[in-house]
């Protein structure tokens, strides 16, 4: 892990300037307290939070940075804590700026279809408060229950639904946001386009490392009035990923297109009782949703198609409460690995739809040369993998051979034509991934944008790009007699 080093604490000094801009109930400093900040859901990776603070406003926020900005003091900003990459992971030293506190939803507007928020709401507390309106907030991580809007936007999450409702990219209009030298900025706009450039999608999935985000405004949209799910088995699973090309080919969006394999399918079906083929060697859920017309014309169309693939039985789903357990399976896809391993490495990667079966074949290899079970269960529609490498942490150099087995199958997501994340950011797990996906050019043009907002390097330091000499150490990068050909960037 990369992190700033630092040759003493400079607690006093900073606890004294804290509580002058806070109230003492929105500081913690005792380690008892500033634990649970150790780690994101990445929980194998952990720093113990130096300072946590929970400002209750905006105004406090920027008291915060300058203090920080004064001392040198790094900041972690942190949502919910569930990120999968190790983005909220307290950097030595550094202070955990919490937006906890942060969670009003401060207005739904029905009539121009948006909700303007704070950044600590959770992400379905959106939906529950436009539900009344008709309408609801598309982008659905299965994490929705508790991750926030400020976190989502942080890392361009997505989710089941997002093949055909776009990522938070897609569904946030305007943003306001606190730089490290003071300023605020009104990202877009809730018109249709804002002019100049759109800096909104540069904060989109920078991972806290341009400045910390106070306020959202998101798009709503109509609930639909009808929606049914399709599972179809499949005895191989070449089949299964023929059937996701076919269905995307033919013109078709679903509103969900997700594939477990049969590991996934057995771990999760004692576990729900979902419903699922425990003898199919793959699954796939294709949903439909809209107006009745439409779902039952999609329905029949994808059901053709999921035959002619070669599927060996279909159920759909004719009530509610009937899709709703379909996809209880894959929703709780994560808590089930953990019933059955003590631990699981969650990999998330990119490949163009085409590779599905040549890459769940190499990663069914790869499991047997590392000796790592691994189940697999994902976006299929938009080629976002999601392997479960299970290891016991217990178990000498085990998560180290884990994070090998992920690496590599990044590895081939970038030879494929793929990228190293679909949604689960960078962080720290990934920084060598990054040397993988990108060359020195584009990591200079990185530094470059972090540097014209945050110079002093103090938001989140050491996480998302990685230093040229971590790729030069990894070989990735061209150093001549032993120099840097770009010295003087920065090392983070
Ligand atoms: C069981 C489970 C299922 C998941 N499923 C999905 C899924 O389907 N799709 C998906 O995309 N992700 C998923 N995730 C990952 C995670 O929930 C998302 O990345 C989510 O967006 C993180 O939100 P958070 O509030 O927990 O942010 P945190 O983990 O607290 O922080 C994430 C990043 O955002 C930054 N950040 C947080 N708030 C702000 C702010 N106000 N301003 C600037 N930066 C900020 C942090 O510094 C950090 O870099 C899942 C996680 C779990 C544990």
């Amino acid at each position: 892990m990369e992190i700033i080093a630092r040759q003493s604490t400079p607690g006093p000094e900073l606890l004294k300037a804290l509580r002058k801009v806070l109230p003492m109930h929105c500081i913690l400093a005792d380690p008892e307290d500033t634990r649970p900040y150790e780690c994101d859901a990445l929980t194998t990776y952990k720093q113990l939070a130096f300072i946590v603070v929970l400002p209750e406003n905006e105004t406090q926020i920027l008291a915060v940075m300058s203090i920080c900005r004064e001392l040198n003091i790094p900041i972690v900003p942190r949502g919910a804590g569930t990120g999968l990459s190790g983005g909220a992971t307290p950097v030595e030293f550094g202070l955990v700026l919490s937006t906890a506190k942060l969670n009003k939803i401060l207005r739904v507007d029905a009539y121009a279809r948006t909700a303007v928020v704070q950044p600590g709401v959770r992400n379905l507390a959106i939906s529950d408060a436009a539900a009344s309106s008709g309408l609801y907030y598309a982008p659905d991580p299965s994490s929705q229950l508790a991750c926030t809007i400020g976190g989502n936007l942080a890392e361009n999450a997505g989710g089941v639904h997002c093949l055909k409702y776009g990522l938070t990219v897609h569904n946030v209009l305007r943003a306001r946001v606190v730089t490290m030298d003071g300023e605020v900025l009104e990202l877009g706009s809730e018109a249709l386009d804002a002019p100049g450039l759109d800096l909104l999608s540069v904060f989109i999935g920078s991972e806290g490392m341009l400045g910390i985000v106070t306020e959202i405004t998101v798009k709503l949209i109509p609930k639909p009035t009808t929606a049914q799910v399709i599972m179809a088995s499949f005895k191989q699973i070449e089949k299964a990923g023929e059937a996701v090309a076919q269905i995307i080919a033919r013109g078709i969006i679903p509103a969900g297109l997700e594939m477990m394999d049969q590991i996934s399918i057995r771990m999760v079906e004692p576990f729900v009782n979902a419903g699922y083929d425990i003898n199919a060697a793959a699954i796939l859920l294709c949903e439909s949703d809209g107006n009745p017309e439409e779902v039952a014309d999609d329905i029949a169309r994808m059901s053709q198609i999921l035959m002619d693939a070669g599927a060996s039985e279909l159920t759909v789903s004719n009530t509610e409460a009937q899709r709703l357990k379909l996809w209880s399976g894959r929703k709780n896809a994560f808590p089930a690995a953990g019933r059955i391993s003590p631990d699981y490495y969650c990999v998330d990667g990119t490949i163009p739809r085409k590779h599905l079966s040549a890459m769940l074949k190499a990663i069914a290899d790869m499991s047997e040369k590392y000796g790592l079970a691994c189940a697999n269960v994902f976006h299929a529609g938009d080629g976002n993998l999601h392997p479960l490498i299970l290891f016991d942490a217990n178990q000498e150099s085990a998560f180290a051979k884990a994070e090998a087995f992920g690496a590599e199958i990044l590895a081939l997501c970038v030879a494929m034509g793929g990228t190293i994340t679909g949604e689960h950011g960078v962080g720290i797990e990934k920084l060598n991934s990054m040397c993988v996906q990108f060359q020195e050019t584009e990591l200079r043009a990185f530094y470059a944008v972090k540097q014209a907002f945050d110079p002093w390097n103090l938001l989140n330091p050491g996480k998302a790009i990685p230093s040229l000499h971590r790729c030069a150490e990894m070989g990735r990068m061209h150093v001549h007699q032993g120099q840097l050909r770009f010295p003087d960037l920065p090392r983070f």
